[in-house]
């Protein structure tokens, strides 16, 4: 250490120099140099001590921000009886009162359950990578435990939720939310928090893992974070879009937790669950950003942890109180729009990137693709006016009634909601005439066994309108012929069921869907009724529909579409027939 190297309180800001050791010393929670003025309390630590901590049992010197960040965490701790793998008041104050019941209890897929368990017990979630604040919470909520019976509970939690969300499934970041949440829940109440986060809170198209899906909410939510930064009064404008290209998945995907120290985390989470919105992660991630952009330098190894030492819980209620500082809800949704109808424009071009993207999705050739480029773009609709009938127009007001409370309110938001509708119009895309003329062609050519009527081709075409515009885009069409074309069984048959159903499904219907995908003369054997009995069921779900996966017969016509792959004929002989 350089004797005359000068440092700062990381309070007060003053000059401390390192000479001058007596008059300074190390925060022993967030290693910070601070002035003895700014770190005159003492609190106890519970997780495992640095090389700085001597004896854990003695009070430790602590700077005032994580005195602050103690105490308010401490009151959280009493005020709502927060305890590891404990249902506490809190999460009642979260979810409300109903209490679900968890019905199925689903078997997971193998090799989720294999990276789920490699996760936890290899350490990927040991507290050591929490950082300084939430690890010593996390710690004192789960005093008195063993480490194999915390680890079997977060191991319970993840794959009771991957079971019942196999669209999802088990991914990056997923194992410190569960962390959190058995902090504030038992396990079944962790379990219905990671339900909800997931299924209401967190934006659609965030985590899927369909195919070809390609994490496009993710990206639109990226977009959106840049956009702020550069239309908001941010310094270094350039590095921070950087820096939230690169540490995206860390930043958003854990929901900050790698970030904020536990006071803030928990006033931004208690914030999320009261709106139901994802928009509190993104207020506090810009202004995180903001404030620490001054000196800070973003490459820095543990940067992360470090830009998080700067919220104080405090900034951040009052940040949620104002309701437009960067960006109001609506401006939010819109910016997202606007980004979908310009991507939508994009996939059109006849650009080398763009293709190999295309191309990366599709498994189709490059000349393929722009062959059904070509075709594609004759058929596309830009910039549509608004038009909604009478009867929707019912239904949008209706909508806005119902969401909050004064009438004026509602006339706003009903404003909104067609602004917004008139944005997804904008998309670059062909609607459903157009699309059911191409299946036309496309299917019946390509497949005599296809019997896709139109409200099962309609449904299929609302499945793939990831925005819910009315209009297909080259992308999503492109993912939508080639699971029709050239998917397995198994994508043909599990796109058909997300379609069609989302959860449940009556046999009746269930026969229909599986005569729509077994060839006719496989379906007039004795084995196929043999088949059929085997599955037979009042309902299916989507774990039975994984189930009759695994069913030998399935397999075995699997197995004779590998063989047949080699006749699958290019995509260019039907250049013809289109433009007829
Ligand atoms: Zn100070
Ligand atoms: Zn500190």
């Amino acid at each position: 250490m350089n004797i005359f190297e000068k440092s700062k309180c990381c309070v007060c800001q003053k000059v401390l120099q390192i000479l001058l050791m007596r008059f300074f010393s190390k925060c022993k929670r967030c290693h910070q140099d601070v002035c003895l003025s700014c770190s005159s309390n003492r609190i106890k630590l519970y997780s495992i001590p640095n090389e700085m901590v001597k004896e854990l049992d003695k009070p430790q010197r602590v700077c005032d921000n994580c005195y602050r960040d103690y105490l308010y965490y401490q009151d959280l701790i009493n005020q709502y009886k927060l305890q590891w793998n404990t249902r506490s008041l809190l999460m009642n104050k979260l979810l409300g009162n109903k209490k679900g019941k968890i019905k199925i209890q689903q078997p997971l897929e193998f090799y989720e359950k294999q990276n789920i368990e490699k996760d936890i017990l290899t350490g990927r979630s040991d507290s050591h990578l929490l950082n300084y604040s939430i690890r010593e919470f996390v710690t004192q909520c789960q005093q008195g435990l063993e480490q194999q019976q915390i680890r079997n509970s977060i191991i319970r939690v993840l794959e009771l939720f991957v079971a019942h969300n196999p669209t999802i499934g088990y991914c990056q970041g997923m194992n410190y939310i569960a962390i959190i949440c058995l902090c504030i829940a038992d396990e079944e109440g962790a379990f219905f928090l990671m339900n909800h986060l997931f299924n209401v809170i967190i934006p659609p198209r965030f985590f899927s893992n369909s195919s070809g899906a390609s994490l496009i909410g993710y990206q639109a939510e990226i977009n959106f974070l840049k956009e702020m930064i550069s239309v908001n009064d941010f310094q270094n404008k350039e590095i921070l879009i950087q820096f939230i290209e690169l540490q995206g998945p860390q930043l958003l995907l854990t929901l900050m937790i790698q970030v904020l120290n536990i006071s803030s985390l928990l006033v931004t989470w208690i914030q999320m669950f009261k709106i139901k919105s994802f928009v509190p992660i993104d207020k506090v991630l810009l202004y995180t950003l903001n404030i620490t952009t001054r000196d800070i330098d973003f490459m820095q190894p543990k940067i992360l942890n470090n830009i998080g030492k700067f919220v104080h819980y405090a900034n951040l209620i009052e940040l949620f109180q104002k309701d437009e500082i960067y960006f109001t809800k609506f401006e939010r949704t819109l910016y997202i729009e606007q980004y979908y109808s310009k991507t939508s424009r994009s996939w059109v071009q006849n650009d080398p990137i763009i293709l190999n993207k295309l191309k990366k999705i599709s498994n189709l050739d490059i000349d393929e693709i722009t062959t059904l480029q070509t075709q594609f773009k004759k058929y596309c609709l830009e910039k549509r006016t608004i038009s909604i009938d009478q009867q929707q127009r019912q239904s949008l007001k209706q909508l806005a009634q119902l969401t909050d409370s004064s009438d004026e309110d509602a006339d706003d938001q009903y404003r909104e909601i067609l602004i917004i509708q008139s944005f997804k119009l904008q998309k670059y895309g062909i609607n459903i005439d157009t699309f059911l003329y191409f299946m036309e062609i496309f299917l019946r050519k390509e497949c005599q066994h296809y019997s896709l009527d139109q409200e099962k081709l309609q449904l299929i075409f609302n499945l793939f309108d990831e925005n819910k515009s009315e209009l297909l885009d080259f992308r999503e069409f492109l993912i939508c012929l080639t699971i029709l074309l050239r998917g397995s069984f198994a994508d043909k048959f599990k796109m058909l069921f997300t379609a069609h159903t989302q959860n449940i499904l009556k046999f009746q219907d269930f026969e229909t869907l599986l005569s729509l995908l077994i060839p006719q003369d496989i379906q007039q054997t004795i084995e196929y009724k043999e088949f059929l009995q085997r599955i037979v069921q009042p309902y299916f779900t989507y774990f039975d529909m994984l189930k009759v996966l695994k069913d030998p017969l399935i397999v075995q016509i699997e197995i004779q579409n590998e063989k047949n792959k080699h006749k699958i004929k290019k995509l260019n002989s039907y250049i013809g027939i289109i433009d007829q």
